[in-house]
């Protein structure tokens, strides 16, 4: 079944909404079989419904058309897709009642162009809303389907949900996807293709896909194939193989978050962590407690920016800032140990770093970072070069500090 999702708003194109009802639909299909192949995204005129319909129709089985269903005079699609089909609206009584009783729950009156959300096509079959005034639409010609749905989002999920996967999946034959995803923390694109060439080959020639999906500071590694037993099992061990390959790297699976793969082996370990952070300015502290029960193992942290603090916060000697400058494996270290002592805690993470654009030398460059780990036996220090973006180094910081703890917690050296 291949089919074209076509968004309908000028304020997709001018970009004050971002088009989620696509991304959406495009994920559920995916999962559930449905081959969309376009997305369109056209204004509210009649003439771009009318020539976004058509084209459609020459070129895939079901379009499925969001927005421009509402009550107000900018809300044409109902309207042209009647002139489109040649058929006329009527008054439908039980859409009437909804639409009643839904005004009525809220102690609202009805206005006339609210009784009009009840005025629906005679060609279409309707597809009942019942968290809103306007109903979905169903049309067929020649084989093909094409589906109208409010654009509001939840709206259109709920009647997605309700009506519109089942009955295409009567109608039409759905190829269910199956995939499983890696979460991977400290490894770059290339090399992590690299590390795992011989098992990619494999997974290719096993018509298996794989697909390498980089974000700041993480990578997710995602495994895809039609749903069946074999598939599932073969990828099952693909992924298995690769974890144990990479065990520094790969952190999770799915919706795993390190934040909370973290949280948990501190939960296990009844181990408390704080952090004192120079160029991250808490936001380690803050990934952290981003994770619901966190108190349990969090104690704190000091944000350490300036010389004098690093000195009288977290016990770093002046002298070696002076000799060694603030982005160094010398006061990286003092940190981590200080915090350790002052936070009172059994790990204690530690950045300082130079996050940019300004402050870069040739000696150390924007994206010099040194992260120290005290643990309750050892302290180590680690120097990345990241990059030139502020943000994003700054969230690499996050990120690889939080896995350098995860190694700690497991002992994986
Ligand atoms: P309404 O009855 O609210 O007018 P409608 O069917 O006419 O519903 P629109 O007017 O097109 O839908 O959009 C209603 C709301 O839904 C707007 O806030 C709009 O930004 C949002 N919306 C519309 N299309 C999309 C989309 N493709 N992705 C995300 N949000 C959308
Ligand atoms: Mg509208």
């Amino acid at each position: 079944m291949r089919i074209e999702l076509v968004s309908i708003g000028d304020e997709l194109l001018i970009g004050q909404t971002v088009n989620t009802n696509a991304s959406w639909m495009g994920a559920e299909f995916s999962l559930r079989g449905g081959n969309v192949v376009y997305t369109t995204v056209i204004q509210d005129t009649e003439k771009a419904i009318i020539d976004a319909v058509n084209y459609a129709f020459s070129r895939v089985d079901v379009i499925i058309l969001t927005g421009g269903l509402g009550p107000t005079k900018d809300d044409i699609t109902k309207y042209t897709l009647c002139k489109y089909f040649n058929t006329e609206l009527e008054i439908n009584t039980d859409v009437l009642e909804h639409v009643k009783s839904f005004f009525t729950a809220r102690g609202r009156g009805m206005l006339e162009v609210n009784t009009q959300q009840a005025a629906l096509p005679k060609a279409a079959s309707i597809l009942k809303n019942e968290v809103g005034t306007a109903s979905g639409m169903w049309f067929e010609r020649d084989g093909k389907v094409l589906i109208s749905l409010p654009g509001v989002p939840y709206e259109m999920k709920h009647l997605m949900n309700r009506w519109v996967f089942d009955r295409l999946a009567d109608q039409f034959s759905m190829t269910a996807i199956y995939h499983q995803t890696l979460q991977i923390q400290g490894l770059g694109e290339s090399f992590l293709a690299e590390r795992i060439k011989d098992i990619e080959d494999e997974i290719r020639a096993s018509d298996i896909s794989l697909a390498y999906l980089p974000s700041p500071g993480q990578l997710r590694l995602r495994i895809t194939s039609e749903a069946n037993r074999e598939n599932e099992q073969k990828i099952e061990q693909f992924m298995a193989q690769i974890e144990n390959r990479l065990p520094r790297y790969v952190y999770g699976r799915a919706k795993d978050r390190l934040n909370e793969v973290v949280g948990k082996l501190l939960l296990d370990k009844k181990a408390t962590v704080g952090t004192i952070e120079s160029c991250t300015g808490g936001a380690l502290a803050s990934e952290i407690v981003a994770v619901p029960g966190s108190s349990a193992y969090f104690e704190g942290s000091f944000v350490t920016y300036s010389y004098d603090l690093k000195s009288s916060l977290a016990g770093v000697k002046m002298e070696d800032i002076q000799k060694f400058g603030a982005v160094s494996e010398e006061v990286v270290i003092q940190m981590a140990l200080g915090g350790q002592k002052t936070l009172g805690v059994d790990y204690c993470l530690a950045a300082s770093g130079i996050a940019g654009p300004g402050g870069g030398t040739l000696e150390k460059p924007v994206g010099t970072v040194w992260i120290a780990i005290a643990t309750p036996n050892k302290v180590i220090a680690q120097k990345f070069l990241f990059g030139e973006h502020r943000e994003r180094n700054i969230r690499k910081t996050v990120l690889t500090a939080l896995n350098l703890l995860r190694c700690e917690l497991l002992e994986i050296r």
